[in-house]
């Protein structure tokens, strides 16, 4: 029996782990699950697979979920303290499904009980990429990859020597506006933001993807993860969504991972790691793909690649500026209080004004100091959103 608990259940990625579960629940004693507003599918989720305990992230929903988990043996939690409690609670697998810097503490303290932390949260990498490996190692535990891209390179480095990799190429979907002219993106809704063409994820990635904010987390994520050169990372349009990162080494063989854009496969490869089993993925007939194709990943037309790359340079707590600053500014978008485009330039000013304020930037990476860091920035962020 794998002890499993998983860290945001009522999300897409939660929900998709939970899809692998149902399928084999003779193999899982499931200890936490967590979610947010939704007790009712949380409850749910929890009643039928047994859970120990369900949290819910507000502490005023906890009657609701008492109420819906009565008689059913599962204990009822809310808040951020009984979360972090919940990712404590011994398992060995922990998948950290949380959106957003919210995901940083209950996934270090997963990791602070030697489990295996699955990571979708990327933002835990972008915010505190050294904290995250220090406590696995610290602690016994490991981190593995769920992010497709990531999931995609780790497998192509399986038996490999990181020495030998000359560049990492991760793959971008272009996002919902992909083929709009450039003139139009600044009238861009969020509504007509939050459409994938190739991927069904929650709100916020999804217009993550169409800014390519999703795509710059995830060059620093590789650069943290795999401990590459910032400038050995590439970013190609990729409409397909099929080749979802490729690996290229120094006698020029470039190593390609394909599969269908279904996360159960990334989430099931972390899972069942370092075996690889069965998962009810689609089997790609190329002949039916015939072709695939790749364009530019243009920083001007995106520029929150190049900002991307200003984080990594400066290095310190610049990620978990830059995270949180893209965060505050995408409620912004979704609040329709800025336009679509106005987000990098909100999140740039953010960067400005908190590197010259402070050697805040320059501080250890700890706990602390992220959430310092975190709080300061969204602060400035707010600030100048008020201004713009
Ligand atoms: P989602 O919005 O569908 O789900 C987020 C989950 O986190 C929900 O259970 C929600 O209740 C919970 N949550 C939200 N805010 C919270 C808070 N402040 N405290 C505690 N819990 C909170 O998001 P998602 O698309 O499943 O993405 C989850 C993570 O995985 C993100 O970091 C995302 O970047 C990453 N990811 C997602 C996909 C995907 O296909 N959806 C792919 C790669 C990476
Ligand atoms: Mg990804």
């Amino acid at each position: 029996m794998k002890r499993i608990s998983i860290l945001g259940a009522t999300g897409s990625i939660g929900q998709n782990t939970i899809d692998l579960i149902d399928r084999a629940t003779q193999t899982y004693e499931v200890v936490a699950l967590s979610g947010g507003r939704n007790v009712a599918q949380l409850a749910d989720d929890a009643r039928r697979l047994r859970a120990e305990v369900a949290v819910t992230a507000h502490d005023e929903l906890l009657p609701e979920l008492r109420d819906l988990l009565e008689g059913s043996g599962v204990e009822a939690a809310a808040g951020t303290t009984a979360l972090i409690e919940a990712a404590r609670r011994p398992a060995d697998w922990v998948m950290s499904a949380i959106v957003g810097a919210a995901g940083l503490a209950p996934g270090l303290a997963a990791l602070q009980q030697g489990a295996t932390l699955a990571l979708a949260n990327k933002e835990s990498m972008v915010c505190a990429g050294p904290l995250v490996m220090a406590t696995a190692q610290a602690h016994g535990g490991s981190v593995l990859p769920v992010d497709s891209e990531h999931s995609a390179v780790f497998q192509a480095l399986i038996g490999e020597d990181i020495a030998s990799v000359e560049r990492v190429i991760i793959t971008a979907s272009g996002g919902a506006f992909r083929d709009w002219p450039e003139e139009r993106l600044a009238e861009a809704t969020p509504e007509q933001a939050a459409t994938h063409p190739n991927w069904d994820m929650g709100q916020r990635i999804t217009i993550d993807s169409a800014s390519m904010f999703n795509k710059a987390l995830e060059v620093i994520e590789t650069k943290e993860f795999f401990g590459i050169d910032p400038e050995k990372v590439e970013v190609v349009v990729h409409p397909e969504s099929m080749i979802h990162a490729l690996v290229g080494f120094n006698d020029g063989a470039l190593m390609a991972h394909v599969g269908a854009p279904d996360m159960r496969h990334a989430i099931g490869f972390a899972l069942h790691y370092p075996e690889r089993r069965p998962l009810p993925v689609e089997r790609l007939d190329l002949l039916k793909l015939g072709s695939f194709t790749f364009r530019e990943a243009c920083e001007r037309r995106w520029p929150a690649l190049r900002l991307a790359r200003e984080v990594m340079r400066t290095g310190g707590l610049a990620g978990a500026v830059f995270n949180a600053a893209k965060e505050r500014a995408l409620d912004g978008f979704i609040e329709r209080r800025i336009g679509f485009t106005r987000m990098a330039g909100v999140v740039e000013e953010v960067l400005e004004r908190v590197s010259s304020q402070s050697g805040l930037i320059r501080a250890e990476i700890t706990l602390d100091n992220v959430q310092n860091a975190d709080h300061l920035a969204r602060k400035a962020a707010d600030e100048i959103m008020a201004g713009s």
